[in-house]
């Protein structure tokens, strides 16, 4: 019978070709032992330097091996598979973000995403991930669609920090309606910004800078990774991981 598990995962990879985004095993598309070894505890990870005012930023982890696999297995490649273990990784990131609550709900926002990539993704992995990290958290945890893009917000990969700052600022807005509906249904709720990546901040503070002018307090980002700050990196032409 110990045989089972692999003879599965063989016959996995034989009719889809599927190999784990952790350790390339053929199988599922990650398997159990990387599954086992995923972050169970966030950690405040402020970016350096961080932007004026952000709230507290968690992650579950940094922006490297296994969990950037996972990311962009599910951006970039569609492995939708993927999202209720990351899901899962937000949810732990969720779980630091809002440890201290006590009574009313905690509200996740995903920051938006361009609507020309949504289409070219076929899917919008920003939001499917709060959506499953909300599910994974259970009651008392809420997904609310606050925010939208203005339009003339470029691919923010290539951009040095100031250049991304400049491309985001003033670029989202929670409409007075959707902010409505929020307060109707949840007059308590404990806003929580979600992304799958936190790499200078500058969306996670527009994010808050756009809910805080409509009337709506964040108590905190929550991301899956957050990548250690390499300043040349933009620079030098290697893609950072915000694509949207
Ligand atoms: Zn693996």
């Amino acid at each position: 019978m110990r045989t089972l598990p692999t003879l599965a995962d063989g016959f996995v990879d034989l009719v889809l070709g599927s190999r784990c985004v952790g350790c390339e095993r053929p199988g599922r598309p990650l398997c159990g032992a990387c599954r086992a070894g995923l972050p169970a505890e966030a950690g405040l990870r402020r970016p350096t330097p961080c932007p004026d005012g952000l709230v507290p930023p968690y992650a579950a982890g940094e922006y490297a091996g296994v969990l950037r696999a996972l990311v962009l297995a599910h951006k970039e490649r569609r492995v939708l598979a993927l999202a209720a273990p990351l899901g899962e990784l937000l949810a732990v990131s969720v779980a630091g973000a809002a440890g201290a609550v006590t009574s009313g709900p905690v509200v996740l926002v995903p920051v938006p995403s361009r609507p020309a990539v949504v289409r070219q993704r076929g899917h919008d992995p920003t939001l499917t991930l709060t959506r499953a990290a909300a599910r994974a958290r259970g009651t008392g945890v809420v997904t609310a669609r606050l925010l939208r893009l203005r339009p003339g917000v470029v691919d923010q990969a290539g951009l040095d920090a100031a250049g991304r700052a400049a491309n985001l600022a003033g670029s989202m807005t929670a409409p007075a309606a959707a902010v409505r509906r929020l307060a109707r249904r949840c007059p308590r709720a404990h806003v929580v910004v979600c992304d799958d990546v936190l790499t200078t901040g500058a969306t996670l503070r527009e994010a808050q800078r756009a809910l805080e002018a409509a009337g709506v307090p964040v108590l905190a980002g929550a991301v899956v990774a957050a990548t250690r700050r390499r300043s040349d990196d933009a620079r030098s032409g290697v893609p950072g991981p915000n694509f949207r």
